[in-house]
């Protein structure tokens, strides 16, 4: 091994914790290509889920681990999206930071990192600039093999421009596995608690972490990035999109309302999904809540004359 591939391994290892270590910038080989010692973790985070052969199940945790999947998918579909990515609507700036962390805990990187590659994906949408498409680079590396690759893996720093003037963004983004594993401690923990002060619940620390963390992360990851794949080949287009965008009712149920994805593209800047009343948007009914409540203000609506089809 070279003095540059060796350092080139341990600045890999450095950014499981710190994304930004050696420089936060395009990686001189910004190639397509898989980095392998870098995703270890995220590797890792799959085979953990094979611990469910040793800690069993029981209610408490598989409760735990549904509740995670919606409280983390509702953080990324109405904050990492709509809010980081689109500003769809708008909050103060402490509950910006409360749902960027709360977003950050799905182990789908910073909200920088994640907004950033998303706004390009909007730009580029089905063209062989874009990061994600499946009619481009196929199914597989639109679904995962783009987010491993050694070019995805900086912020694009001119599209999180917005962003950046909050230190406290910029930190977790560059910090980004930190909320992560403090999530995974905390389940490991509140197991060891119930184990010991509850054993009718039948469950422990390990139960807690594989079901609570590990199972329910990759399911969350998963089922979001059905989005970048299945989500631009399979459902119905409504509006005659430049890109290859679908409705898709399934994926909507299983990612909150994110599956409306040809009503996105048609109209991407507004808080609702669904553009009818019979398109389920559980996300877009949270964020009604939340509005009602005073958490955040001004979501943006679809106008009439863009909700109609070959409108626009
Ligand atoms: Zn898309
Ligand atoms: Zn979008």
């Amino acid at each position: 091994m070279g003095k540059k591939n060796r350092s080139g391994f341990v600045v890999s290892i450095i950014r499981w914790v710190d994304s930004e270590a050696g420089g936060g910038g395009q990686p001189v080989d910004a190639a397509n290509r898989v980095q392998w010692v870098r995703i270890v973790p995220f590797i890792f985070l799959h085979l953990m889920c094979l611990g469910v052969f040793w800690v069993g199940w029981s209610w408490v945790a598989v409760a735990t681990a549904a509740a995670l999947y919606l409280v983390r998918m509702f953080a990324i579909t109405g904050f990492y999206h709509r809010y980081f990515s689109h500003k769809s609507f708008q909050t103060n700036r402490f509950w910006q930071f409360i749902f960027a962390v709360l977003g950050n805990s799905a182990v789908q990187r910073g909200p920088l990192w994640w907004a950033s590659h998303h706004r390009h994906h909007h730009r580029f949408a089905d063209t062989d600039e874009d990061p994600h498409s499946p009619v481009r680079h196929g199914f597989w590396w639109s679904h995962v093999g783009w987010l491993v690759s050694a070019r995805h893996f900086p912020t694009r720093a001119p599209y999180v421009k917005d962003w950046r003037r909050f230190p406290e963004l910029v930190w977790l983004n560059r910090f980004d596995t930190l909320v992560p594993f403090l999530l995974a401690l905390k389940l490991y923990l509140l197991g060891r608690l119930l184990e010991r002060y509850a054993p009718g619940l039948g469950t422990s620390g390990g139960q807690m972490l594989i079901w609570g963390f590990f199972i329910s992360t990759t399911v969350l990851f998963h089922a979001t990035v059905t989005i970048n794949s299945l989500d631009h080949m399979v459902g119905r287009r409504r509006y005659a999109t430049p890109d290859t965008s679908r409705n898709n009712a399934l994926l909507a149920m299983i990612t909150l309302g994110e599956g409306w994805h040809n009503n996105h593209h048609h109209y991407a800047i507004s808080a609702r999904q669904g553009f009818f009343w019979w398109e389920i948007d559980p996300t877009f009914y949270i964020l009604k809540l939340m509005s009602a409540l005073g958490i955040i203000w001004g979501l943006r609506p679809v106008p009439e004359h863009v909700r109609q089809p070959n409108a626009m």
